[in-house]
């Protein structure tokens, strides 16, 4: 079938506006997000950096306090070993070796040492415990030979604290305790680095005097400093030499070979010209708030994951709601397929683009639908609509569209212009759905009333086209129902009058917008006033007059008519009175009675009691009914007994507009009237022979049935002459006169009395 619009198929339904906006909160979301995520990142590299130099001063001040600890071991141990000289003064004889290891061993055991010596000039050594040979020559020996208060290395394990020894205020030897250098190690191994720093202590030159374990990590500290090219750490690492000479402390960061940054810093220790290096890792503490800023990017994003995720879910239901609801709005439920409304819309569509008379709209009736529904059940019939809206779909183009709009009424929307062309294409479908139902075992042929548009303005409401195609459906008589009818602009406009009047009724009755005029019947032979029609006249204030044939076909439609025809009566009983109070001579008049009085069987009863309210003799009121009655559906008995009931009440009774229909010389046998009023267009040409023929054989039937006749329309004195020759009784027309309001017609028939040949 393709695409023709058929929803569900179509991108029938452009995105509403609100997707419009939802996409755009969307992409303002998207960018939101991502300007956050970049603040986030921002915030966390000054974090990152915050908490660099924050653990720069924390090693600094970790390294401050470290060197103040050191030096105030090393303090405390030296001025132990001062006082411990100032109480060996007394001893003036080292000759017992044994009483002096005693003694020293007894002052190590107190002073926490592991040995105890004393080495005077002369190289002599007395110690608590044995000793090895060269320890005179240790460099913190001969500097405390020199009178310095020193530290040396003794076999790479333990440390030798020297204090000169005085006797007399002069220097006779050096006084050491030796302890485990363990004892130091234990010291500048911080634990306030969790490990992960180093510390040694060097002498001014750098060469590492004690480490924690093994000099390992330090002679790696070597190679980073060999390698590293970077001008700025080779500057820091010169200054960081002047500085250690010159006892000065510092800090700088550096990019170690293998990527990890670092942290070193110096402090000389006060009481020796050492010097504490820590070295450790950067993030050290920023390690570890890393790791907070990374649980929070993980969770940022988890949050960012689950917001997509909450979007994508709204879409989606959104997009099912979407969905529904247009199947609510635009889907048929009988069919299946387009309802008005998606016609409407995809109709819009298909007009917007399209230049005048591209597009023809038709509307399309199934007739006597409601028999079908009645005969064989609502399903039936809905099975029905079903398949004539699938023919329909399949014989329309992807440019064109079709919906059943309610009942049985279908609207095609076809790319066409030329009427045989659509007259065409909407007679092969109807073949197409009458096919379809006989081959389906139904017994009727189907018969499908068209009408159409031609959309010569595309501009116009969808709504005010399909009314179009409908009007012109509409418009179409039972001939023609097989065949398309088209909207043609004064249908309507008649429509729109008929409407314009039917409003306007009610209020011109009440008004008297209404009036009643009369036109004189004129006996042939004498010229005498016999009688006079009543016709009535319509002045409106706003519309001016309007003419009869204007209004009385749209009054006999709808019944208003009765109530107009009971008026003009009315009018003419209270005429008739006041004449008979003016002793004026007074004559039949004629009202003329619409058809539609014989569906009300209480009709003349009304007439008989406006007469007898004005007591007025019925004898002077004929009734005039129209020869067209007889052929109505009341059938001919009926309106029998009208007249008969008509001439019980005293009525006179007269056969209107004889010869304008298909009058029949029988309906004159047939019914009991007292006169027969020719039609006009018997006297159109009077110098036919055969026209002379016809109204002479008329005239004399009439009389034979005991009736008079009336010629109408006579307006020259050829067609009057014509009469007297034919032997008609009256004559009514404009050679007399023309229906006159009442003073008027008064005037004339004083007038005519007065001087008949005038
Ligand atoms: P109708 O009953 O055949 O009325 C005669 C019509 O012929 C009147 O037209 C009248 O003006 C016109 N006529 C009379 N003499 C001549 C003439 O010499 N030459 C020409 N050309 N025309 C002439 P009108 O008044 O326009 O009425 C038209 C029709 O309207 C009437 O035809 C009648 O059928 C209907 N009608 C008028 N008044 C009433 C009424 O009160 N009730 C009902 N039911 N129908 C009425
Ligand atoms: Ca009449
Ligand atoms: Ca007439």
């Amino acid at each position: 079938m393709g695409n023709k619009g058929y929803f569900p198929d179509s991108k029938l339904f452009r995105p509403a506006r609100e997707f419009f906006h939802y996409k755009r909160s969307l992409i303002t979301l998207a960018v939101l997000i991502v300007f956050l995520s970049a603040a986030a990142i921002w915030n966390a590299y000054g974090l990152h950096r915050a908490t660099k130099e924050v653990t720069s001063v924390y090693v600094s001040d970790v390294s401050l306090q470290l060197a103040d600890d050191i030096d105030h071991r090393l303090g405390t141990i030296l001025q132990n070993l001062q006082m411990l000289e100032d109480n060996l003064q007394s001893i003036e004889d080292y000759s017992d070796p044994q009483a002096v290891r005693q003694l020293f061993e007894s002052k190590a055991k107190l002073l926490d040492f592991n040995s105890l010596v004393l080495v005077d000039l002369d190289g002599n050594i007395y110690s608590s415990h044995p000793i090895q040979n060269d320890f005179l020559n240790l460099p913190g020996v001969q500097a405390s030979m020199r009178g310095d208060n020193s530290v040396s290395f003794l076999d790479g394990q333990s440390i030798a604290y020297s204090v000169p020894f005085y006797k007399d205020g002069t220097i006779v030897g050096v006084l050491a305790g030796v302890r485990d250098k363990q004892n130091m190690q234990n010291l500048i191994q911080p634990s306030s680095f969790s490990g992960q720093g180093l510390t040694c202590i060097t002498d001014c030159d750098g060469q590492v005097i004690i480490s924690p374990t093994n000099l390992d990590p330090f002679l790696q500290l070597d190679d980073i400093f060999m390698q590293n090219s970077d001008n700025s750490v080779v500057q820091n690492i010169q200054k960081m030499q002047s500085d250690m000479k010159n006892h000065l402390d510092g800090t700088f960061s550096f990019t170690a070979v293998d990527g990890t940054e670092l942290i070193l810093s110096y402090y000389t220790l006060d009481s020796l010209e050492w010097v504490l290096l820590t070295l450790i890792p950067a993030d050290l503490i920023s390690a570890q708030t890393s790791v907070y800023v990374a649980q929070t990017f993980l969770i940022i994003g988890s949050i960012i994951l689950l917001f997509v995720g909450i979007l994508l879910l709204s879409a989606r239901i959104y997009r099912i709601h979407y969905r529904q609801l247009e199947q609510a709005a635009f889907l048929d439920p009988v069919t299946g397929r387009n309802n008005n409304a998606a016609f409407q819309l995809r109709c819009r569509q298909l007009l917007r683009d399209a230049p005048p008379n591209t597009y023809t709209v038709a509307l399309v009736n199934i007739k006597n639908f409601k028999l079908i529904n009645e005969n064989f059940g609502s399903q039936r019939g809905n099975e029905v609509l079903r398949a004539v809206l699938h023919l329909l779909w399949e014989a329309i183009t992807p440019q064109e569209t079709a919906a059943r709009a309610d009942a049985d009424n279908f609207y095609l929307c076809l790319r066409e212009n030329d009427p045989q062309k659509i007259r065409d294409r909407l007679r092969r479908m109807t073949e197409a759905v009458s096919q379809t139902q006989q081959a389906a075992g139904f017994p009727y042929p189907l018969i499908l009333q068209q009408g159409a548009y031609i959309v010569e303005d595309p501009t116009l409401d969808v709504r005010i086209i399909q009314d179009r195609a409908k009007t012109a459906c509409r418009s179409r008589t039972s001939l023609e129902d097989g065949q398309c009818i088209f909207y043609d602009a004064v249908y309507t406009q008649k429509m729109q009058r008929e409407y314009e009047l039917n409003a306007l009724f009610e209020d011109s009755l009440k008004h008297g917008d209404f009036r009643v005029f009369l036109q004189p019947k004129v006996w042939v032979e004498s010229g005498t006033v016999g009688g006079a029609e009543a016709l009535v006249r319509w002045f409106h204030p706003q519309l001016g007059t309007i003419s009869p044939s204007d209004f009385i076909p749209i009054f006999e439609q709808n019944g208003k008519i009765c109530r107009l025809d009971l008026f003009v009566f009315e009018q003419v009983c209270k005429t008739l009175r006041r004449w008979m109070q003016e002793g004026r001579a007074v004559f039949p008049i004629s009202v003329n009675l619409s058809r539609q009085h014989f569906k009300n069987p209480d009709t003349l009863h009304q007439f008989q009691q406006i007469a007898q309210q004005y007591q007025i003799p019925t004898s002077l009121l004929e009734l005039e009914l129209t020869e067209s009655i007889f052929f109505d559906d009341q059938g001919i008995e009926h309106v029998k007994e009208q007249i008969d009931e008509m001439h019980r009440m005293g009525f006179q009774c007269s056969l209107d507009d004889f010869g304008a229909g298909y009058s029949s010389l029988g309906l004159l046998m047939e019914f009991d009237v007292d006169s027969v009023k020719l039609d006009r267009r018997f006297f159109l040409d009077v110098t036919r022979p055969k026209t002379r023929d016809v109204v002479a054989s008329i005239t004399q039937l009439s009389k034979k049935i005991g009736a008079y006749t009336v010629a109408e329309g006579i307006e020259t004195p050829e067609q009057l002459e014509f009469l007297r020759s034919t032997r008609g009784d009256m004559v009514q027309g404009y050679i007399y006169s023309k229906p006159l309001d009442i003073p008027e017609f008064e005037e004339w028939v004083r007038e005519h009395t007065l001087d008949p040949e005038a």
